[in-house]
C-alpha cells in the first residue's frame, strides 16, 4: 500500500446551506484509488457539532421547499438526469477511481442511479392522494402525502453514486430536505451529486453533504429535528442505526448485509448457469449485497458446477480498473479488506472444506487485488457458509434435492436474494414461495429490482418496515393526512337541483 501523502491530496468538502466548506475537525481518513493504492483525497470526520449544523440548514430550507409545487420539484430531476447523462462517463470514471470496480460496472451503476431519478421525475402521478365523497351522511374523505421532514441518509461503500440516489431524488421530490453521509471511503461521487443537483437548480440547504463516522453519525440519530433515516450498510451498523434511531423516535429503514444462496438444479442449463454464478459471485469483486456467495448444487449438479466455475472464474482478467477496460475483475476497496477475504480461505480449509480455486497470488501491483476463489464442499457449520465474506469467494455446497436446498436457506441468518436455476417450472414455484429471502431470481443470478420495485431484504438483511424504492420509498419519504370534511347547509339556491330534489327541497 502507498504511503498516505496527506497534505498534497485534496480535502473532499461539506455541502452545507448551499455552501462547500472545509470542516475545522482534526479527525479525517484517506480516500483511496484501489487500483494504484495510492491516497487521492482526505475526508475530515464531523464532531456532533458540526453535523448538528448541517442539519440545522436542512431544517431552515424545510419550509420553503415543502411548499414548492411538486411540479416544480420534479422539473429539478427531469434537469438532473440531463445532467447525469451529459456527465455520464465522468460519473462512471469518478467510481472506478474511487471504488475500484471495473468501468463496465461503474457505468451499469450510474445507469441504475439514473433509473431512479426517472421514477423520481414520476412524483406528480405517485404522490397523490385518495379521496371518497360521502363516507358518511354528506361527509367528504381525503387522504393527502406530507413531507416527513429533515431526512438523512447512511450509505455504504460498495456502491458510491448509486446508494445515494435509491434516496435522494425521491425523499427530494417528496418535499423533504436531506442530509447525505456518504461512505468516508467512497465520499467523492456524493461531491458530484451535490455539484449537479445545485447545477439543476435545487435551491440552498435542500440537499446537504456531511462526512464522518460514528460520532458523525450518532449526532443524526439523535438530532431532535432529523424525521426520517435511510441507511445502507452491513447488519451490524444496520441493526444499531435501527435500534438509536427509532429509539429518538424517528423512522428507520436499514438495509443490512447479506449471503446470498444460488441454488442449480440438475436439469439446469449448465453453461448458461455458470456464466450466470460467476456474473452473480465476482461482479464488483463481491463486493455487492446481492452478490451470490453460496452456490447449492442439487445432486448430479455438483460435479459440472465446480468444473465449469473453476474453468469460468479461473480465465477472469483480474487487474487495476482505473483507465484500464481490458479487466473483468478488478480490486477490493482496502488491502486490509482483501486480507481479510484472503483469511477466509485459509479458515475453509481449516474448517474441512476443498478450496478448488484459490485466488490468491502476487499480482506484482500495488493494487489491492485478490482474484477469484471457488470453496467446495463446504458445510452450514462452517464459518464461510455463516459469515458475510464480501470478496469474490463463491462457497459450494452440495445436497442431495430442492427440500433440503430450502432447509439450509432456512438456517441463514440473512435474506436478501437467492436464486434458482431450472428448467422445471415446478421447482422454480416452489423456491419462490418457499425460500426466506426478499429477491428471488429464476434463472437470474442478481434478482435486484430496479427504481420502479422495492430493494425487499428479509430477515437481518433488514431492520424496518418500508423499503428502499418503489412505491415503499414514497410512503418512507412522507405521512399521510386525512381529512373529513361537512359543509353545513346554507342557502342553497344556487346549488344542483337534483341534489336538492334527493334532500326533498
Ligand atoms: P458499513 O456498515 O461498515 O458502513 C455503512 C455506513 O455506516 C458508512 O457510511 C459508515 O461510515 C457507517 N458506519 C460504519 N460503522 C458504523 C458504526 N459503528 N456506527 C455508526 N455508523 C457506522 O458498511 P460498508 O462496509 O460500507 O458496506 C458494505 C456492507 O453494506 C455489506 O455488509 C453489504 O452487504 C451491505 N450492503 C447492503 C445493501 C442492501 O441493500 N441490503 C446494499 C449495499 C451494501
Amino acid at each position: 500500500m502507498a504511503a498516505s501523502t496527506a497534505s498534497a491530496v485534496e480535502t473532499v468538502p461539506i455541502l452545507s446551506g448551499g455552501k462547500w466548506t472545509e470542516l475545522k475537525t482534526k479527525r479525517a481518513g484517506d480516500v483511496f484509488n484501489p487500483s494504484t493504492g495510492a491516497v487521492i483525497a482526505r475526508v475530515p470526520f464531523a464532531s456532533a457539532e458540526e453535523t448538528g449544523r448541517v442539519v440545522e440548514a436542512a431544517a431552515a430550507a424545510l419550509p420553503a421547499w415543502a411548499e414548492t409545487p411538486v411540479v416544480e420539484r420534479a422539473r429539478v430531476m427531469f434537469r438532473f438526469r440531463t445532467l447525469l447523462e451529459q456527465h455520464f462517463e465522468e460519473l462512471a470514471a469518478l467510481v472506478t477511481r474511487e471504488h475500484g470496480k471495473t468501468l463496465a460496472e461503474s457505468r451499469a451503476e450510474v445507469n441504475r442511479g439514473i433509473e431512479v431519478v426517472e421514477y423520481a421525475c414520476g412524483i406528480p402521478s405517485l404522490i397523490t392522494g385518495e379521496v371518497l365523497p360521502n363516507i358518511a351522511g354528506d361527509v367528504d374523505a381525503e387522504a393527502v402525502r406530507y413531507p416527513v421532514g429533515v431526512s438523512v441518509g447512511i450509505t455504504p461503500y460498495n456502491f458510491p453514486f448509486m446508494v445515494p440516489l435509491w434516496m435522494v431524488p425521491i425523499a427530494l421530490t417528496c418535499g423533504n430536505t436531506f442530509v447525505l453521509k456518504p461512505s468516508e471511503k467512497v465520499p467523492l461521487s456524493a461531491v458530484r451529486i451535490g455539484e449537479l443537483l445545485q447545477e439543476a437548480g435545487l435551491p440552498d440547504g435542500v440537499f446537504n453533504i456531511v462526512h464522518g463516522d460514528r460520532e458523525c453519525v450518532d449526532a443524526l440519530l439523535d438530532h431532535p429535528q432529523v424525521a426520517a433515516i435511510s441507511f445502507v450498510g452491513s447488519t451490524a451498523t444496520a441493526k444499531y442505526i435501527y435500534e438509536r434511531g427509532t429509539a429518538a423516535g424517528k423512522r428507520v429503514q436499514a438495509a443490512g448485509g447479506a449471503k446470498n444462496h444460488l441454488v442449480v438444479m440438475p436439469d439446469a442449463e449448465m453453461d448458461q448457469t455458470v456464466q450466470a454464478l460467476v456474473a452473480s459471485a465476482y461482479g464488483c469483486a463481491g463486493q455487492r449485497c446481492m452478490a451470490g456467495s453460496v452456490a447449492v448444487a442439487v445432486g448430479k449438479a455438483g460435479d459440472p458446477v465446480v468444473e465449469g466455475l473453476v474453468n469460468l472464474a479461473g480465465s477472469l482478467r483480474v487487474g487495476p480498473t482505473d483507465g484500464n477496460e481490458n479487466v473483468d475483475m478488478g480490486p477490493l476497496i482496502r488491502a486490509e479488506h482483501r486480507d481479510r477475504v484472503a483469511g477466509y480461505l485459509d479458515i475453509a480449509k481449516q474448517d474441512g472444506a476443498t478450496l478448488a480455486l484459490d485466488g490468491r497470488r502476487d499480482f506484482q501491483s500495488n493494487s489491492f487485488l485478490i482474484g477469484p476463489s471457488v470453496v467446495d464442499r463446504v458445510a452450514t457449520n462452517m464459518r464461510v457458509w455463516k459469515e458475510e465474506i464480501f470478496g469474490p469467494v463463491l462457497s459450494v455446497v452440495r445436497v442431495a434435492d430442492l427440500d433440503e436446498a430450502l432447509a439450509i436457506g432456512r438456517q441463514c441468518e440473512y435474506g436478501n436474494g437467492a436464486a434458482i436455476f431450472t428448467r422445471s417450472g415446478f421447482a422454480a414455484r416452489q423456491f419462490s414461495r418457499h425460500y426466506s429471502a426478499g429477491m428471488i431470481g429464476v434463472n437470474v443470478g442478481v434478482p435486484a429490482p430496479m427504481a420502479w420495485f422495492p430493494f425487499t431484504g428479509w430477515n437481518r438483511s433488514f431492520f424496518g418496515d418500508l423499503h428502499i424504492q418503489g412505491k415503499e420509498s414514497i410512503q418512507f419519504y412522507t405521512r399521510q393526512k386525512v381529512t373529513l370534511t361537512r359543509w353545513p347547509q346554507s342557502d342553497d339556491s344556487h346549488l344542483d337541483p337534483v341534489w336538492r330534489q334527493s334532500k326533498g327541497s
